[in-house]
């Protein structure tokens, strides 16, 4: 695997990708969805918004739950040079499904890792 820009420039990165399994991804998902789910105990105790809130967020707890599902992917403590300004890029934790997009965070240029 390799990070890239748009127009092929190409830079070696230090860090782990990991193929998450099964196991993490269940992990990974519910904690997403209770995340969720959280707000919506929250929202019970917001008048009148809570009619709207707290399905809302049960609901997005069960999308986010499945989006997460289909993170094959994940990243840790991933860090590399831009291959367009050269500064050096650190990003902790990231998950993702077949490949990776983010912007560097100086020059904000857009990179794929892949
Ligand atoms: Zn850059």
């Amino acid at each position: 695997m390799e990070i890239m820009t748009n127009d092929f420039k190409k830079a070696s990165f230090q860090g782990q990708v990991i193929e998450s399994s099964q196991q993490e991804k269940i992990k990974a998902s519910l904690k997403k969805m209770l995340m969720f789910w959280g707000f919506a105990l929250i929202s019970l105790f917001i008048p009148v918004f809570h009619f709207v809130l707290v399905p809302l967020f049960l609901l997005l707890g069960i999308g986010f739950f499945f989006y997460q599902m289909k993170q094959s992917h994940s990243i840790d403590n991933l860090s590399f040079n831009c291959p367009a300004c050269g500064k050096e890029n650190k990003i902790k934790k990231m998950h993702f499904k077949d490949e990776a997009r983010f912007r560097c965070q100086s020059c904000s240029v857009q990179l794929i890792l892949r």
